[in-house]
């Protein structure tokens, strides 16, 4: 049904949202369906720079009132959003899976966080808002945040409504003039967020739809003087960058720019040898090929312990081997395809790397129409081998032995990353170790490593995975916001004359 409607509604036009106006723009580009890209989803105006200084010049107006409007109100905005998502859910995740190619059940799943984080930040505004009060006698003492001006929010694709919503409505929540520039290829489900915003009351020039080139106008944007923000997730080199480029103050720049930047990861599951097999394998393969492995939280490092190597690979490739490969509207689709002709040709690279340096152990046929990668398994993989440190993005799994838990640990944190980690093991020893020792931003004991829920599973890493409090936890918000204290002495100071009472 969901799937019908949304159909019709394809190839139609996307324009920027600047100043609460839809404008036109010299150049659009096609956003296709990555299993059929003959399939045009839409055609996204792009922004140009003299438009996106417009925009930043709408945002510095908006700014005063928003940033006046009572916390409450903020929230009630967020709250109502997150209910038209929640009405919209099935055509929301429809859309999902048309654009970047993500099965339905996952793309639903997204929908459902994007709803979280409106519900939760609402929430989270709420607490803070009351700050904190250290009162003595004679003296009041407040403890306030206050937003810090504009956000320039840049997004990836490949959550590209959970992420690109949770980045946007916390900017917003807390007060801040938000644009929100989505990745390329995934720029319509952003302009359904923008929809969504409109018609749940936020005003104009507060929320901003800006699909621009990232390389061009997106760093145009990062390196404005005006932003005081920007609230990145997407791959090491370019929040790199971001970071960089941020740091450098602009003529007439007044503050220095506060960057949250979410990164990548190369993320590992330990399976020990008292690990419950059939739950390994089957997890391990969730983690590794769901979304074809183009989540920053994806296994793409197995480490198994050399008592049960053996067994555990026979069983993982077979497992992994009853894996369909097909389009995401499928629903017997286990492996659907990457993104681009681009991230295609990459992981291929990657895999020939892989042939050069390690062993294969599964590769299958793909569809030839669609941008197709088959879920791929590599043995004998040395722990510092390429397809073992770097971020490939894509459905490739090395599998690396260690001799023993200690080994073990010490592969597992040695790449540049410290996003997700899993272990697999009955012995309490591996599991309270795993704890102190395995160094990424979210550790999952006997689960898979992937699906971090809001609140439940705050999520984000360090070292090379990113700067930044976690998303979907307590201290998220704090980065919007600038706290100050406001000191009164309120000893009697006699009165303040009034005129004519001399
Ligand atoms: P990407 O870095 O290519 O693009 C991300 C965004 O940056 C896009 O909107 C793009 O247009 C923009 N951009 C590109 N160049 C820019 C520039 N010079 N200045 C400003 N903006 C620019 O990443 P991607 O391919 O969209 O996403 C995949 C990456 O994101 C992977 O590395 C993945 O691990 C990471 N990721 C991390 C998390 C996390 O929470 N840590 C979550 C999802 C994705």
């Amino acid at each position: 049904m969901a799937l019908k409607q949304v159909r019709m509604q394809l190839g139609q036009t996307y324009s920027p949202l600047v100043n609460g106006e839809f404008v036109s723009t010299e150049t659009q580009a096609d956003s296709v369906n990555p299993s059929n890209p003959a399939e045009i989803i839409g055609k996204v105006g792009l922004l140009s720079q003299e438009q996106a200084d417009q925009a930043i010049a709408a945002a510095k107006t908006a700014f005063p009132q928003w940033q006046a409007t009572p916390a409450a109100e903020r929230a009630a905005i967020l709250r109502r959003a997150g209910d038209l998502m929640a009405e919209r859910r099935s055509e929301l995740a429809t859309w999902v899976m048309l654009e970047v190619g993500k099965a339905l059940k996952q793309a639903d799943a997204e929908v459902s966080e994007a709803i979280d984080f409106c519900h939760y930040y609402a929430d989270e505004i709420e607490r803070l808002d009351r700050g904190y009060d250290y009162d003595l006698a004679g003296e009041t003492n407040h403890y306030r945040y206050f937003p810090r001006g504009i956000a320039v929010v840049i997004s990836p694709w490949n959550f590209p409504i959970a992420i690109a919503t949770g980045m946007t409505v916390a900017a917003l929540v807390t007060g801040n003039c938000t644009l929100l520039k989505p990745a390329e290829n995934s720029a319509v489900i952003a302009a359904k967020i923008g929809e969504i915003l409109i018609e749940a009351g936020i005003p104009k020039g507060v929320f901003q739809y800006v699909p621009a080139r990232g390389s061009t106008v997106g760093a145009h944007l990062v390196k404005h003087p005006d932003v005081h923000l920007i609230a990145f997730t997407g791959s090491r080199e370019v929040g790199c960058q971001i970071y960089a480029e941020a740091a450098q103050v602009q003529p007439t720049q007044k503050h220095l720019k506060r960057v949250i930047a979410e990164m990548g990861g190369k993320n590992a599951i330990i399976v020990d040898e008292s690990a419950d097999l059939d739950q390994a394998t089957q997890r391990v393969v969730t983690s590794a090929f769901g979304y074809s492995g183009q989540k920053c939280s994806a296994c793409s490092r197995v480490i198994v312990l050399a008592p049960i190597y053996e067994t555990f690979v026979r069983r993982l490739v077979e497992a992994t081997r009853s894996l369909n490969i097909g389009p995401a509207e499928d629903p017997s689709t286990g492996v659907g395809p990457v993104i681009d002709a681009k991230a295609r040709d990459r992981i291929l690279q990657y895999i020939e790397t892989g042939k050069a340096q390690s062993q294969i152990a599964l590769e299958m046929p793909v569809p030839a129409t669609g941008y197709f990668v088959s879920p791929t398994i590599f043995i004998e993989v040395a722990a510092t081998d390429t397809i073992a440190q770097e971020e490939i993005f894509g459905p490739v799994l090395a599998v690396i032995k260690a001799e023993n838990f200690d080994q073990a640990l010490e592969i597992a944190n040695g790449t540049d990353y410290g996003l997700t980690g899993g272990l697999y093991s009955r012995t309490p020893s591996h599991i309270e170790r795993s704890q102190r020792e395995f160094a990424v931003g979210n550790l999952y004991i006997n689960r898979n490593i992937t699906g971090a829920i809001v609140a439940r599973q705050p999520f984000g890493g360090f070292k090379m995975s990113g700067v930044g409090s976690k998303a979907g936890g307590p201290d998220y918000l704090l980065q919007f916001l600038e706290p100050r204290v406001i000191t009164e002495n309120i000893q009697r100071q006699g009165f303040a004359p009034i005129e004519g009472m001399e």
